[in-house]
């Protein structure tokens, strides 16, 4: 093999002879590493807990669809399907397409399993990756992780703030407390055609001053001329109508009877009419959760109502609701604060200053792990020195060394790492001492 006809050759790897593609990991995704790891599993630890709080078990979905379930539902003429939908044949002809979300999936389930036939308003929840080829911008992965709910068969509007207000909520458990809502309504199938069309003829004039995306968005999903990020758009756009303006009664009460109940809690809400989200099944309420002060805000989490999306599947009418937040702008946001929550410290590291102590480590070992302490030992070949300093780097707790003189005595000293402070114990009682405390 030679280097220059190897893809992405790697200089370090080239002295084994490998191509380095098989020791590099696909553009836009990403290996986790501990302590990272750590801190994103108690992210995912901690929604769970939230969402067992508000009664939304999990559902747990397939990776890969059908592609059509996206190009019907999350609509053809968006971002998501047009540009950055992952659709493959597989060996059997199918054309599949890796989830780029997770509400098309819950709701293809929630038909194919029958769930509209049980008890309503059906809660679920998951956690898990979605997949997008996004450009490859900064920050930008092409595998992501989503925690999200879903409620199905629920039209009312408490339903749209139970659902805002559990994003909140575990927001808020996890320590961010500057958190906003930020809150619109897109109208629905009564109200939504004829705003479509003042839009169109509104922006008609604008056309030229537009970005591409834009022009083409004109003709085929003109709500989202509003979302469009280049400033030239943005400027162009500032006083186009409102979705606001032009609801039919049925949505403007729902939307005042959202952004009542949210004005009794304590989370401040602001009203934003350039909130369109990029996804086609949206109706009426559109949302996000955003952290931080004023000019600095980052969404963690967007959702909206959706009272369309299982008729679309070829099931009956039925209203639905719910939200998406990524997981790794969550654990950014706290990481930047200093987030160390989940970094796993070792309780316990025994070093060994005598090979024939070896058992009785196995042995004390053991019993902490057993009973929940996390605990190292030296695999062998190390001097005493040596392991105390892996100790301190593995930041242990304590540290006990096991040598000829503790056998002896059947006693040993226990050390604590970040004090220095020392105290004798019998080896039976080292455990129960670390148990206590
Ligand atoms: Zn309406
Ligand atoms: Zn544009």
């Amino acid at each position: 093999m030679t280097a220059p006809s190897c893809p992405g050759y790697n200089e370090s790897i080239s002295a084994l002879g490998v191509c380095r593609v098989l020791a590099t990991r696909p553009r836009g995704t990403t290996d986790v590493l501990p302590p990272r790891s750590e801190r994103w599993i108690r992210r995912e630890q901690r929604f769970r807990e939230v969402c067992r709080a508000f009664g939304y078990p999990e559902i747990i979905l397939p990776m890969f669809e059908h592609a059509e379930l996206f190009q019907r539902t999350v609509g053809e003429a968006t971002d998501i399907v047009e540009k950055e939908l992952y659709v493959f044949p597989d060996r059997g002809g199918r054309l599949l397409a890796l989830r780029p979300e997770g509400t098309a999936s819950a709701a293809r389930a929630y038909l194919e399993n029958g769930l509209h036939r049980g008890p309503q308003p059906v809660r679920l929840s998951y956690v898990g990756p979605m997949f997008r080829y996004e450009r490859p911008q900064a920050g930008r992965f092409r595998q992501h992780t989503q925690m999200g709910v879903e409620v199905f068969g629920a039209d009312q509007p408490t339903a749209d703030v139970e659902v805002i207000l559990l994003a909140a909520e575990y927001l808020r458990k996890e320590g961010l407390t500057e958190l906003s809502v930020r809150l619109n309504s897109i109208g629905c199938p009564d109200c939504r055609p004829a705003y479509r069309e003042a839009l169109r003829r509104w922006a008609h004039p604008l056309l030229p001053e537009l970005c591409e995306d834009c022009r083409s968005r004109y003709h085929r999903n003109p709500l989202r001329l509003l979302d469009c990020k280049e400033t030239r758009c943005a400027t162009a756009l500032q006083e186009a109508p409102r979705s606001l303006e032009t609801l039919c009664s049925a949505c403007e009460e729902h939307f005042a009877a959202v952004r009542g109940y949210l004005a009794d809690l304590d989370l401040p809400v602001s009203v934003d009419p350039n909130l369109v989200r990029g996804i086609d099944y949206y109706t009426r309420t559109v949302f996000e959760v955003v952290h931080g002060r004023l000019g600095a805000q980052r969404a963690l989490c967007g959702g909206g109502r959706y009272d369309g999306l299982v008729e679309v599947l070829g099931g009956p009418p039925t209203p639905g609701v719910g939200f998406g937040m990524g997981l790794e702008r969550v654990l950014d946001v706290l990481e930047s604060a200093g987030e160390t929550e989940g970094d796993a410290r070792p309780d316990l590291f025994l070093a060994i200053a005598d090979e024939r102590a070896r058992s009785q480590a196995f042995a004390i070992a053991t019993d902490a792990r057993r009973r929940g302490l996390a605990t190292l030992f030296d695999l062998g070949g190390r001097s005493l020195k040596a392991q105390m300093k892996a100790a301190a780097r593995a930041g242990a707790r304590f540290a006990l060394v096991l040598g000829e003189r503790e056998l002896a005595t059947g006693t040993a000293t226990l050390r604590e790492m970040d004090t220095g402070q020392e105290r004798g114990l019998p080896l039976a009682e080292v455990v129960d001492a670390l148990c206590r405390g």
